[in-house]
Formats: structure tokens, sequence, C-alpha cells
């Protein structure tokens, strides 16, 4: 920092102005945030948060005196008017911001106005709509552990939910959660968490963390906040939730800090629901990525994702749904036969989908509005807002009156008319308020008798200005003699200059203008006096009466997010109907059979992106017969990974209960999901891509079981081509023999062919290819049966290699299929290529050497991972003079 500026730990209170010390004082309450601090019509920041925010949101900085007069206080400012995009901006970027607020209107005290901090926006706790996504939740996370188990509580603000999961520290599964969950902001404790505190922080590195004081993770004091918050006398309401300390810890954490962020606008959450982790298929971190399930891999986008096809949501609500659903898949049998009767409904029923869907479409986002309006932002448009989609739900209820399946009749049971509420609003609200709230406007006419009496007294004002401006001509003659208002002076009788002598004894000239005097008079003045005063009052009626309509609207909130609730499953089930429907899917049948059964699956992704090219679809037996484990082999290109992700997202989407892409399937439950696929280097967190390989590896052979779906793409691609085949093999073994959980397992090494005869309940695939004039065609036809070879020259011949590189790869293989050295095949002696030549050849090299001088016993594993490393660059190094 320049030394010309002042920092804020330079000042002090008692040599500084009034208002420096209000900001002082704001600032101590809103430590670690930027202080947006009121001073007029613009935020101003000073100090140090004045330097960061310039440069952040590049605006001007200019200064202050100081206390000292070479040294000046750093300052900048955003207008008040356009606060909303710089917030957006720097909550993007994972800033909090503190709003001091002027307390009282500048006109009505002497000396300072009040001022305090009414709010702090952090990523976890905004409001605003352009700062969110529509379809996506916002949640504010909380996270701890206690060295048994592990919790986390996550709530949106902007829609009310509340969850709450607790899982055994050792699982280390609680990172899944957090994946599924995304949340935009997360709590720790400040003590004893260090490990925990670095995991997420290299796990999550794009999300804004936040320590808490370790007191609010208390589960006692969780407890407390619950009951309070919701005003219970037990917790036993809350299930499993009651029972678990870290969760309600961190539950308590997550209260405890809307609290202090929001202030007086504490937002009304629903009660907390606590998910049991069995109860949901297992997804590792990796396999939602791999799944492409809600976002690419390449470019994290919607389309191109499970979520890009399958979303024909209507509303926001009925797309964070979705998420929710694709993200946690059921694990047992009798939800699911309840979700596939509801979307079974809709896909029979035509005319019962399309004009459910019709009715949906356009519907504002119900628990975002609800969001605002419990917690005292919403303003009057919102309001009105609520009451126009509270007017759609008779339509609706019309609609669920014919639901049949069991699902679809407790959603309906669930819709609430809440004809009360839209009735107090329509009745209450004016037709096209504005957005602010202390300029009238708001309630509509004959709502409110006292207000419409002062409203009668405003307007007949100003009908007694054009009666005194016609009493005021023919008392003075003088025609042109006007009744006007001005900020400043109020009403005012203007008279032109030429006959300014003709004005009476009790005109008090006011302002004189190039060609005209203004005038008052005491009876002017009284009446101007009453007008204002009915003027002033009507816009503070008016502003009370709102805010208690909107208390009533937040009082019905439990009875509102049960319906937005039901509506967003309405919205999301009858989508996959739609979606089923378009796109030729079937209704999968579920059972714990532990097979699985796909006649003409497709892949639903690459067949809807790939619509020139037409998908090939094809079958899947795993589990039938005893043959638990396929073993894939064929060219590279040929579609081996999308086969593998195709069985493992038909799966998936059957166990949310959706529709499936196929012709016929029949699937026993899966409890997890596991995927380990291709080369996905992670080289941000600086790990190589066959370490990052092995870590994953190790992961699923730890805590795969026999329910599981494990899907290996390609493992030990990452190594060389010996080691590669060993580890694949002994994986493969491993979890044939030990695991025993249905495995899809594809390798461009054909020699694991033999794997597939060797073991008693593994199976040979392969993806078919025809050889054509020295080139292949791929079929993508998976046919029994493992590939004899691996076609790897012609691939590359499609790839565009030079024919001269081709040729010579062709000799050498085919010295190397002889038995003999690829060296056999050399045109000239001197080229020897070095991965075939013996060691003894060239003496040891830089690996061997660096190998013979570690003391093995003297590193610290730290060390280990270090020399690790160290040694892996040296292998990819080429080596010279061979
Ligand atoms: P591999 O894993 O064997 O190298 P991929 O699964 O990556 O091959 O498939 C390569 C390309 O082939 C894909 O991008 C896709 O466009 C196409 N493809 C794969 N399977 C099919 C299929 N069943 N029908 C049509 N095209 C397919
Ligand atoms: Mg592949």
């Amino acid at each position: 920092m320049t030394e010309k500026w002042m920092q804020l730990s330079e000042i002090s209170p008692h040599h500084t102005t009034p208002a420096m010390r209000q900001y002082l004082q704001a600032k101590m309450e809103s430590a670690d945030t930027l202080l947006f601090f009121r001073m007029g019509d613009f935020y101003e920041l000073f100090f140090e948060d004045a330097l960061e925010a310039a440069s952040l949101l590049n605006l001007a900085l200019t200064s202050r005196d100081g206390a000292e007069k070479e040294r000046r206080i750093p300052m900048c400012g955003v207008p008040v008017r356009a606060v909303d995009s710089y917030l957006a901006k720097l909550v993007r970027l994972g800033r909090s911001v503190s709003i001091c607020e002027q307390m009282e209107n500048p006109k009505d005290v002497k000396g300072i106005v009040k001022r305090q901090v009414v709010r702090t926006v952090t990523p976890g706790t905004v409001l605003e709509p352009e700062l969110l996504e529509d379809g996506q939740n916002n949640f504010l996370a909380a996270l701890c552990a206690n060295g048994e188990e592990a919790a986390a509580a996550f709530a949106d603000m902007t829609t009310g939910e509340f969850l709450t999961v607790c899982v055994s520290e050792a699982s280390g599964t609680l990172f899944d959660e957090i994946a599924r969950l995304t949340p935009a902001e997360i709590l720790l404790p400040d003590e004893n968490q260090e490990g925990l505190w670095s995991e997420v922080k290299k796990r999550f590195p794009d999300t804004a963390l936040a320590r808490r004081p370790s007191d609010e993770f208390d589960p006692a004091y969780g407890k407390e906040t619950l009951l309070q918050y919701y005003r219970l006398k037990t917790l036993q309401g809350l299930g499993e939730l009651a029972l678990s300390g870290p969760a309600l810890g961190c539950a308590g954490a997550v209260i405890s800090y809307l609290r202090e962020t929001q202030r007086e606008g504490i937002p009304q959450l629903g009660l907390p629901r606590h998910q049991r982790p069995s109860a949901y298929v297992a997804l590792d971190t990796n396999t939602q990525r791999n799944l492409e399930l809600t976002a690419t891999m390449h470019d994290k986008s919607k389309r191109g994702s499970l979520l890009g096809v399958l979303d024909k949501t209507l509303t926001g609500m009925g797309e964070r749904k979705l998420r929710h659903w694709i993200l946690h898949p059921l694990a047992e049998l009798e939800p699911l036969k309840e979700r596939l009767d509801g979307v079974n409904e809709f896909f029979d029923e035509i005319t019962l989908r399309l004009s459910l869907r019709e009715a949906l479409k356009g519907m504002p986002d119900l628990e975002r509005l609800l969001g605002r309006i419990t917690a005292s932002a919403g303003n009057a448009r919102d309001v009105k807002s609520m009451g126009t989609t509270l007017s759609l739900l008779p339509e609706i209820l019309r609609i669920a009156e014919s639901f049949q399946s069991p699902l679809l009749q407790d959603l309906q049971s669930a819709l609430d008319p809440l004809e009360d509420i839209a009735y107090l609003i329509e009745t209450a609200i004016a037709d096209e308020p504005p957005l602010t709230l202390n300029e009238g406007g708001l309630i509509r006419e004959g709502y409110h008798e006292e207000l419409d009496r002062l409203r009668d007294l405003v307007r007949g004002g100003v009908n007694w200005i054009a009666k005194l401006q016609q009493a005021e001509r023919d008392r003075t003659g003088i025609a042109k003699l006007k009744v006007g208002y001005n900020r400043v002076f109020g009403y005012y009788i203007e008279v032109s200059r030429g006959q300014a002598h003709q004005v009476p004894d009790d005109y008090q000239r006011k302002q004189t203008l190039a060609n005209a005097e203004r005038y008052i008079t005491p009876a002017l003045k009284k009446h101007e006096e009453e007008i204002l005063t009915a003027q002033e009052k009507m816009q503070d009626l008016e502003y009370e009466i709102f805010i208690t309509v909107r208390n009533q609207v937040a009082a019905a909130s439990e009875r509102i997010r049960k319906t937005a609730d039901a509506l967003a499953s309405l919205d999301l089930i009858s989508s996959l109907a739609e979606v089923a429907a378009t796109h030729n899917y079937c209704r999968p049948e579920l059972d714990l059979s532990g097979e699985i059964h796909i006649r003409d699956g497709r892949h639903p992704v690459v067949e809807d992106l790939n619509k020139q090219g037409e998908f090939v679809p094809n079958d899947t037996r795993l589990g039938e017969n005893g043959s638990r484990m396929l073993i894939m082999t064929g060219p590279n290109m040929a579609g081996k990974s999308t086969y593998l992700r195709q069985v493992a997202l038909i799966c998936l989407m059957a166990q949310m209960g959706s529709y499936v892409p196929a012709s016929q399937a029949r699937i026993g439950l899966v409890d997890r999901i596991f995927t380990r696929v291709g080369a996905s280097d992670n080289l941000v967190r600086g790990e190589s891509t066959f370490m990052v390989e092995m870590i994953e590896t190790a992961a699923i052979l730890n805590s795969a079981g026999e329910n599981s779906l494990l899907v290996l793409d390609e493992i030990g691609r990452g190594t060389s081509t010996y080691d590669g085949i060993s580890i694949a093999w002994s994986v493969a073994e491993y979890i044939h023999d030990t695991i025993k959980a249905r495995t899809l397992f594809a390798t461009h090494y054909h020699e694991l062919t033999e794997l597939g005869d060797k073991l008693e309940h593994a199976r040979n695939i392969s993806v078919a290819v025809r050889d054509w004039h020295d080139s292949i065609v791929f079929l993508y036809r998976v046919v029994d049966g493992g590939a004899d070879h691996s076609y790897g020259i012609q691939v590359a011949k499609l790839a565009g290699l030079p024919g001269q590189v081709l040729k010579r790869a062709h000799k050498i293989l085919e010295s190397l299929e002889a038995g003999g050295p690829a060296t056999g095949a050399t045109e000239s002696g001197a080229q020897q290529m070095f991965l075939f030549a013996p060691v003894e050849e060239t003496g040891p090299g830089p690996l061997e050497k660096e190998l013979e001088e570690v003391d093995v016993d003297s590193l610290t594993p730290r060390e280990a991972q270090a020399f690790l490393y160290h040694l892996k660059h040296l292998s990819n190094r080429p080596r010279s003079g061979t």
C-alpha cells in the first residue's frame, strides 16, 4: 500500500468526525466484509475496502482528509440506484458485502443521521434475482466433524429448503454429498478443523469459505437455536436429525449465520429434512462428473449433460427438483415404483399432460417469491406476482382431480388452493405497483378506508388549486396568472413581470425569474401544508398496509411452500413423461435381482446430440447367468466409452424414476455407481494423471460392494503398456473374486480378452469394426467375444498420420507380433527405440541411480510422495544417448 494512504487501523476514534465514528462502529460489526456505507445518494467505501473495491469494480479512487494533512483516507463509491450490479459482481467474485443504511430521513434531523448495518450479502445468502440461476439452488452449507461422524447442513434461503446429512467420518463421503448440492458458500468452525478446511479448499476451490466461531457448531447450541427459530417445544418431529450431534451443530451454525447476515430480515426456512445417505444411490464426486449428469466435463455447460436432455420443465422450481432427482437416485424399490407410476400416468394420458403443462407455462417461481417475501425483501411486485401465481391454482386443481396414481394423488392433496391469500393479494395490491415501497401506488383503491380518505384529500387538493387559480385570476384581473409547484418553494402564484404591479398586497414575493415573479399567500401556504401532510401520511400508511399484507402472506409460508413443492414435482414428473414420449423411452422394470437387462439401449445424450448420424442401439446383459463382469475390447473410437456410460446412465435414470432410452429394460437396483473414466487429468490439483487414476481406483476398490455398479474405462492407461495391462488385470481379478459387483470394464488392450475366458463370471464383448481397404469402418455394434487386435494403426490412419509413419509402424508391429524385437525391423541399425532397449546396454539410467541412492526408511510420507513425483518426471523425459 502506498505511503500516502491511511489504513483503517491507524485512525483513532477520538480524533475524527462523528460520521467516521459511525463508520468505525459499523466496520467493527461487519468484519471480513466490504462495508458499503450509505451517504446520501451513494454507498461509500473507505480505507482498505476502497482500495480493494476500486480494483475489483473498476471504480475511480478518490480520497478525503485523514487526521494528518499529508496522509489521506482512500475512498470510492457506487450510486445507490446502481448498487445491485456492483453487489452482483462482488458476490460472484466470492466477496461478502455489508450494507450500512441511513436509518432516518436527513430532512428530518439536525446534525448527523442514524446509520445501521442492515444486511450482509454473501455468496450463500443472496436474494437478488439477478444473482441467482433460475434452475439452480443457492445453498449455504455448514460442515463439521467430531472424529467419528461428519455432518453438513444446507439451507437455500431463496427457496426455504433446509437439508442435513450425517455420515461416518471414515467413509469420506461427506464431500460427495457436498458435490451433489454444490453450495455457493461453506461455513466451517474456526477451531480444530484445519484438516477439514484444507480438504474443502482443495476439493471446492471455487466455493466461498467462511470461518465461524466453533461454539456455533455445538450440538446443544444447535438444538436451542432450532427450538427457538421454529418455536418448537421438542425436536422429536425432526426424526433422525434430532439424534445426530454434528448435524444439529451444522443446522444451528447455518441459522446463526443467517441471523447475523440478514439481521431484521431473517428468512423463514422450512423444517430441516435429514437425508439418510442409504436411501440414495451413492454417487462419488468423480461419477457425478464423469457421467456428465448436470454439466459437461469440458465446459461445464448444461447442454450436453443428462440434465440438458431431461429438462423439459417449465418452472425454475421444477428444474431445481429435477437436478435433485438426477443427483439423488433412489436406492429403494417402493418410492421408485410410485414415481414411475406417476410418469406413466402422464405418459399415457396425453391430454392430461398437455393441459397441466399448459397451465404451468410461464408460472412465476413461487418458491423464490416466497423466499424474498419471508425475508422481508419482497417488494409489491413480488407480492403481486405471487397473487398471479396463486390465481393459476384453481385450473391446476381442476386438472389434478383426475389424477389416479398414488403419487399424483398425494401431490394433489398437497396443493392448497390458498384462496384466502389469493383474495388478500387481489384486493389489497394495486395492479402495477412500483418497485419502491415509499412512494405510494402500492395499495388498491377500496381496500383501506383511511387510505381512500387521504387519497381524496390529495386529489381534492389538486382540484382546489385549479379553483384557486381561477379565483385569483378573477380577483386580480391578471388572466395569465398561474398556480404552480416546485420542490424548493412549494406552491406559488406566478405572474409575468409586466403585470407584477397589479398584484394585491397580501401577495408576498418569493422568487424572481427572468420575466416572471412568484408569490405566496397565507391561504396558499396553509392549504399546501394540509395537502403535503396528507400526501406524506398517505405514503406512510400505504407502506404500513403493504407490510401488513406481506406479513400475512409470509405467515402462510408453510402452506405456500408445500404447494410450491407439489407444483415443482408435477412440473418435473410431467416433464419426464414429455421427454419419454418425444425420445421414445420405455418404462424400466425394477427389481432386486442383481441383474441388468437392456434391449436396444441408447446413450441419452449422444443420441440427442448426434442428430444426423443414426445412433446404433445395443443390448446389455449383466449379472444374468452369473456373468457379472463384461470385459469390453475394441479399438479407440469404436464406441466403448459411450456404451459403458450408456449402461450407467440407464441404471441411474431408472433409479430416479424416469423412463429410459431402450426398447425394454429390467434393472436390478444398484446401491452405488462408481465410474473411473479415462485420462481426466486433474493438473490443477497438481497430481499426475496416473496418480489420480490410482487414487480413484483405490477409492472404488475400498468402498464398492456386491450391489454396486462399476464402470471402469481404460484402467491403467496413464502408465506404460505392461504396467497398465498388469494393473488392469489385477484390478479386474480383485473385483471379480472379492467385490463381486456388476462391472463393465473397457480397455483397448486386447490382451485382456484372456481374462474374459479365464474368470468364471466374466464375459468378453467387443465393438464390431470392419476391415475395409486397409482401413476400418466403425459399426458401433456390441457383439459377444473379444476383439482380436487393437487396430491402433488403422485409427492413426483415420487421424491423418503421414503415410511414411504408418508404413514404418506396420513394419514394427509385424516384427513385434512375430516375437522379434522392434529393432528387427530397423532400417538403419543406428536407430534404436529406447522403449524396447534392454537396460544393461545403456547402463543405469537416472531413474535407477536415484532409486539406488535414496534411503526409503528415512523419508516422511510427504517426502516419499514428492520423490515419486520426481521419478515420474524423470521417466517422462526422453532419454538421450539411445
Ligand atoms: P472409445 O471409447 O471406444 O474410444 P467412444 O465411446 O469415445 O469410443 O466413441 C467414439 C465416438 O463414436 C463417439 O463420440 C460417438 O460419436 C460415436 N459413437 C459411439 N457409440 C455410438 C453408437 N452406438 N452409435 C453411433 N455413434 C456412436
Ligand atoms: Mg474410450
